[in-house]
């Protein structure tokens, strides 16, 4: 499954998002999973198709495809050296397919920062260094390891060297690796080493609750300071945001949001965010007994979208039926798609849409 780390110092508001997302996830009254680490939380991603296949084909039972969040709390000025436990937590961010960086963006004289003021681009820099520390680390091991190699006169290694000096000297500027011009080769030389900082990220800023839709001060400077990572910066209020996630009914939910003049809660925002980061798409399977989304990358063959759902299906896959989800919107059941010519038979090579509805067929 895919995993998100959530970073950022402390009083930033990381617990009260997570403890948001962890209430989410009641919405799933039969999600499989069950048992959980006290800072891994796993969230149903919301999609509005699922239950459009739900009204077509009535299964006993729906199931959304899932994020994980863990709470990587922890991360202090210093953790880099092994301060608290703060080598422990940069650990944990190793595991993680893409980071979520909270940044404080409100203000309250009742809350404390640890720094003494309410200053993002402070308070990410200070995480940013931690993690580029980190970075330089690694890359120095790797370096000691090959360089004796490239004196020897290899010239794949002298490459790699070059490669890992570049990475050593944008990092030692404060630079993130993601922010650093790279080629193809480049890339290679520091596959192995999984970096922190090369990981995409996105950035919340937890700003105060009349700030969610307009922003304010700190979330301009802090949108011009990562203009050049790429990132997304999504705002939300995560105080409100616990408050949301308490709704079960979905009509209080949005009358809740209504008065805030927002149409859809910020967990709602941050899983969609998180899914556009890592370029994740949803297809879906749609039996009587279960419709279920599952998650791919972008670009995957039908095989390996198979395997998603289990490592047989891929090995054996023959062909994939095809039914796009409007075509089955339009003529209601399997059957009258199948009249219509509605169901594309696609081989291995096939690259799979988001929104497809996908029946393999494969040998065991
Ligand atoms: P963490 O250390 O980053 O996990 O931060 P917490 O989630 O524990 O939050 C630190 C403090 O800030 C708590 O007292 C929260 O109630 C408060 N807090 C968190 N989010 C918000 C917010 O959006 N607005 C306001 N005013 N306070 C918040």
């Amino acid at each position: 499954g895919v995993k998100c780390g959530i970073v950022g110092l402390p009083n930033v508001g990381k617990s009260t998002l997570f403890n948001a997302l962890s209430s989410a996830k009641a919405e799933a009254a039969n999600f499989p999973f069950c048992t959980i680490e006290p800072n891994v939380g796993v969230v149903t991603v919301p999609d509005k198709r699922l239950q459009i296949l739900e009204g077509l084909v009535n299964p006993q039972r729906v199931l959304p495809t899932v994020i994980e969040f863990v709470d990587i709390a922890g991360l202090v000025k210093g953790a880099s050296k092994g301060e608290g436990l703060g080598n422990k937590f940069l650990g944990n961010i190793r595991e993680v397919d893409a980071i979520i960086h909270v940044v404080r963006c409100f203000d309250d004289p009742n809350v404390v920062h640890v720094a003494g003021g309410v200053d993002p681009l402070f308070d990410k820099e200070v995480i940013d260094t931690e993690l580029q520390l980190k970075d330089i680390e690694s890359v120095d091991k790797k370096l000691l390891r090959i360089e004796k190699v490239a004196k020897s006169g290899d010239a794949k290694a002298r490459k790699a060297v070059e490669s890992l000096q570049k990475f050593k000297e944008g990092l030692k500027e404060g630079k993130n690796a993601r922010a650093i011009e790279a080629d193809e080769d480049d890339l290679k030389a520091i596959a192995d080493i999984h970096l922190l900082t090369i990981k995409p990220v996105l950035y919340v800023a937890n700003v105060d609750e009349g700030s969610i839709k307009e922003g304010n001060a700190h979330v301009d400077r802090l949108k011009e300071e990562v203009a050049n990572e790429n990132a997304d910066v999504i705002l939300l209020c995560a105080a409100l945001e616990e408050q949301i996630a308490e709704f079960e009914e979905p009509e209080e939910k949005e009358m809740f949001l209504g008065e805030y003049g927002l149409e859809e809660s910020g967990l709602n925002r941050l899983i969609a965010g998180a899914y556009k980061l890592l370029n994740l798409i949803t297809y879906f399977t749609a039996g009587v007994q279960e419709v279920r989304a599952w998650t791919i990358t972008r670009g995957w063959k039908a095989p390996a979208a198979a395997g998603v759902i289990h490592t047989d299906f891929e090995k054996g896959f023959i062909k994939a039926e095809v039914i796009k989800l409007k075509d089955f919107e339009a003529f209601k059941t399997e059957a009258i798609c199948r009249e219509n010519g509605k169901i594309a038979v696609e081989g291995k090579e096939y690259v799979v849409c988001d929104g497809d509805i996908m029946h393999f067929r494969f040998n065991v």
